[in-house]
């Protein structure tokens, strides 16, 4: 019954993040705002992690969840295809980079870069380099919480615990103009020089021993909206070729018009083997992910054994796709990806404005609807606050109280222990709402800085 949902901080029986405190409780979403059950909005900054990219309330999603409900709600990929699954692998193939036309559909994020990392290595297996059984990845990147993705992922305090992983990985730097430039470099010339970074690696472990290489083209929750400079995955393509290996990119959280492009890797002119989304691509609406790779690796499996030796029971599940394939409408034909891309030039200005000269805040970046900001202690010196201050976390308080949700993280970016806040709006919010935005985490960043 209701009764027993508790109210915000009482203990319950969910298992939450924290075994310390119960959150309160989400009671219904209407656009870029949720309303908690005391009837507090909340204007979503940062999307649920960038996944709210259409708001919480769209009509047309709802509908074509319920529709399917009604029509057949679940058959079991062992036995069946569907309506909606054969179409959004349509729409996404049509609206893909270069060479990628086949679509594995899972339910997340995690479970995308799970099935991207066993095609790769199968696919090698299906040719007969079967020597191949290692990736490179960079170091602060986040693929995932499962064995496999946190085996490749390179954040350092999440994978400490777990050691050993299963999946021999070996990082290289990020690229991170904000730290890693030197005095004088220019940004093109720093951006090759990183991208070096995955030849000697490759030379260093032997290139025949290596799957392929895995990054996001905008690092997110990590690191808080880097993009690449440009010619850096161009660079990195080059390599990738040179040597055989896959170019894996990960693309769950800033792919789906994050960016202001459906996928990110368009404005870095580069088309990966294999790319991975999620969140954007169900909205919110339904749990669902898919690896997109390319008629080669397909043909490899197609000619060679005949199945991927991987599986969900939920893949390609018909409500979930129901749901992604209005969703992908909306972005493409719809024109909200390039509203992102509108609305984002205007929040990244707003940003500008409001905190380009704040003494602590050191670094604004990002692309589209996808921002970050560094916080640091001093802006001359680049120094970040004392870990132990727990700045970001004060800012994600001081910023809900406030009635906005902004995505706050500390941790280690490229040995700087700092801290960030990650930004991923609704591409609906309205110009007044970008303020609001802004305002609150002003008014959080001046609680708390
Ligand atoms: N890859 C990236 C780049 C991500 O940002 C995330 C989630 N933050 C994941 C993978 C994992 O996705 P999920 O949480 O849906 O499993």
């Amino acid at each position: 019954s209701t009764e027993s949902v508790p109210e915000s901080k009482a203990m319950s029986h969910v298992f939450h993040r924290s075994a310390k405190q119960t959150p309160p409780v989400a009671t219904r979403g209407e656009g870029g705002y949720i309303f908690d059950k005391a009837g507090k909005p909340y204007l979503d900054g940062s999307g649920g992690a960038a996944v709210s990219c259409l708001g919480h309330s769209d009509p047309d999603v709802i509908a074509a969840i319920k529709a399917q409900a009604d029509a057949i709600p679940f058959a079991h990929t062992g036995f069946f295809t569907s309506e909606p699954a054969e179409r959004l692998a349509d729409r996404l193939i049509a609206h893909a980079p270069e060479g990628l036309d086949k679509v594995y559909f899972v339910s997340g994020g995690s479970e995308a870069v799970e099935a991207a990392l066993k095609m790769a290595r199968q696919y090698f297996v299906e040719i007969g380099e079967e020597s191949r059984g290692r990736f490179i990845a960079r170091r602060q990147s986040y693929h995932g919480n499962t064995l496999g993705a946190l085996g490749t992922g390179g954040n350092a305090w999440r994978r400490a615990q777990f050691q050993p992983l299963m999946v021999e990985t070996s990082h290289i730097a990020p690229c991170y103009a904000y730290r890693g430039q030197e005095d004088g470099e220019d940004l093109v010339a720093y951006g090759q020089r990183v991208a070096d970074e995955l030849e000697a690696e490759l030379l260093r472990v032997g290139p025949e021993t290596v799957i392929g290489f895995i990054a996001e083209p905008v690092v997110g929750a990590t690191m808080g909206a880097v993009p690449a400079v440009p010619g850096y995955f161009k660079r990195i393509r080059e390599i990738c070729d040179r040597y055989g290996i896959l170019m894996i990119l990960d693309e769950v959280m800033c792919g789906m018009g994050r960016t202001g492009t459906l996928f990110a890797c368009e404005q870095d002119g580069v088309s990966p083997d294999i790319v991975t989304i999620a969140k954007g691509l169900g909205a919110g609406y339904q749990p669902i992910g898919a690896t997109l790779c390319t008629a080669r690796i397909f043909d490899a499996f197609q000619n060679g054994s005949g199945f991927f030796q991987h599986g969900h029971t939920y893949i390609g599940h018909p409500m979930a796709t129901a749901a992604a394939d209005v969703v992908v409408t909306k972005l493409t034909d719809g024109g909200m990806a390039a509203r992102a891309a509108d609305m984002g030039e205007k929040l990244g200005a707003a940003l500008f404005e409001a905190f380009g000269q704040h003494p602590h805040i050191g670094d604004i970046r990002g692309r589209g609807m996808f921002r970050g900001l560094e916080i640091v202690a001093d802006r001359e010196t680049k120094a970040p606050f004392d870990p132990a201050l727990g700045i970001n976390k004060k800012v994600k308080a001081a910023a809900f109280e406030a009635g906005l949700i902004c995505y706050p993280m500390g941790g280690t970016i490229d040995g700087v222990q700092g801290d960030h806040v990650l930004l991923a709006p609704p591409f609906i919010l309205t110009d007044d709402q970008l303020g609001e935005l802004v305002d609150k985490l002003g008014q959080a960043f001046g609680a708390v800085l």
